[in-house]
């Protein structure tokens, strides 16, 4: 009698099965890519774990088995990012060798880049990191720079801690310099169907340097609220891989679904796509965050943004009284210009969060007339 052990996944859902030549073949239609000369087989879903910071302990590591389990194997997460390196760890150093782990070093000097890269380590319960990231510099790290950051992450790569490097960063113009000086195996960096066409170029240029593209903010810092689209429009770039910062199971299970059920780019889609653009034709807030904390208290990565997300999400969730009064903190504003140097997108920020506040008015306004 012969005895044969069957590995069944756990979520069997999520493959094929076909009886060839007596044997049961199970066969999973994910879409795995390459990410550049790294030579990392990624599946396209990455997970983006900046939000996980939000939930307990618990909560992140049964997320994050989750992902695991559905075929999820590319974890981005940072230093910065309190204690989402911890949970990573937590949760992956039983199978450690079966995830793909990306962190990121906000150092500027080789003191803080050494104490990041150790500290990582430790909170990842690892050795090793797959790739380690300059977390948006305001400059392009090279070797022999006054900061001495690039020279110290390749004896980093010589010592085995770090298999490749890359650099994550929301300024057009470090993204440029970062591929063409070659120096790095990937680069992070915000892309959406709302992207420019000077984005759109960063994503081709990457391509053609054998780079990986790490996708930030594919849904536009929320104000792209069709995650179906946005997938469809990013499957379209087969080096892309977008991270999908998620914190909760219904969250993850929508792009799961996409893995065995992707998206189309129908005609439709395509007019919803360019409806989109031509209401966010002009520069607008991103929500990275990059220009706080504002002296005067201001919430303004929530605040210049106002008037999008009037237009594009359900007035009940923002004509609050607690919103009124966040809204209500732009009248303390002392025009330090403080959040314009800032911003990586050069946007006039004080009078970008001025017209959010008129504009805000007027529907608040409507609202008590409507109540009346
Ligand atoms: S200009 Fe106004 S909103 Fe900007 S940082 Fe200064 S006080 Fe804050
Ligand atoms: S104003 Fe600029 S820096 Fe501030 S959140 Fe918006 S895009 Fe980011």
């Amino acid at each position: 009698m012969q005895i044969f052990t069957i590995f069944v996944p756990r979520n069997i859902d999520h493959y094929d099965v076909s009886f060839i030549n007596g044997l049961y073949i199970l066969t999973n239609s994910m879409k795995i890519i390459t990410l550049g000369r790294t030579g990392l087989k990624v599946n396209k879903n990455g997970f983006g774990a900046l939000p996980i910071q939000r939930i307990s302990m618990k909560k992140a590591v049964f997320l994050l088995q989750e992902a695991y389990d559905n075929g999820i194997n590319f974890y981005d997460t940072a230093r910065f990012y309190t204690d989402s390196e911890e949970k990573i760890g937590a949760a992956f150093a039983d199978r450690r060798d079966k995830v793909i782990i990306a962190s990121k070093t906000g150092a500027q000097n080789t003191t803080d880049f050494w104490k990041d890269l150790h500290q990582t380590l430790r909170n990842l319960k690892t050795d090793y990191l797959d790739l380690y990231q300059f977390h948006n510099p305001p400059f392009c790290p090279r070797p022999g720079d006054k900061s001495g950051i690039y020279d110290a992450i390749k004896v980093a790569q010589r010592q085995g801690k770090v298999r490749f490097i890359g650099i994550s960063n929301h300024r057009i113009s470090v993204a440029k310099e970062a591929v063409d000086k070659g120096l790095y195996d990937t680069l992070q960096y915000p892309f959406s169907y709302l992207s420019s066409s000077g984005d759109e170029k960063i994503v081709e240029n990457t391509r053609k340097r054998g780079m990986g593209f790490i996708c930030m903010k594919a849904l536009a810092g929320g104000l792209i609220t069709d995650s179906a689209l946005a997938y469809a429009f990013l499957n379209q770039f087969d080096h892309v891989l977008p991270i999908w910062g998620v914190q909760c199971k219904s969250e993850l299970e929508e792009f799961i679904s996409y893995q065995t059920n992707p998206p189309e780019l129908s005609s439709s889609s395509w007019r919803k796509i360019e409806k989109d653009r031509m209401e966010l034709a002009h520069d607008f807030c991103r929500g990275c965050g990059y220009c706080m904390p504002c002296p005067a208290g201001i919430q303004i990565c929530d605040c210049a943004r106002m008037s999008l997300f009037l237009h594009r999400a359900p007035l009940s969730v923002y004509l609050t009284e607690e919103w009124a009064e966040k809204m209500k903190k732009i009248e303390d504003c002392k025009h330090c210009n403080a959040c314009r140097e800032k911003c990586p997108y050069s946007l006039d920020t004080p009078t970008l969060l001025q017209k959010n506040y008129e504009d805000f008015k007027v529907f608040w306004k409507q609202k008590a007339k409507n109540a009346l």
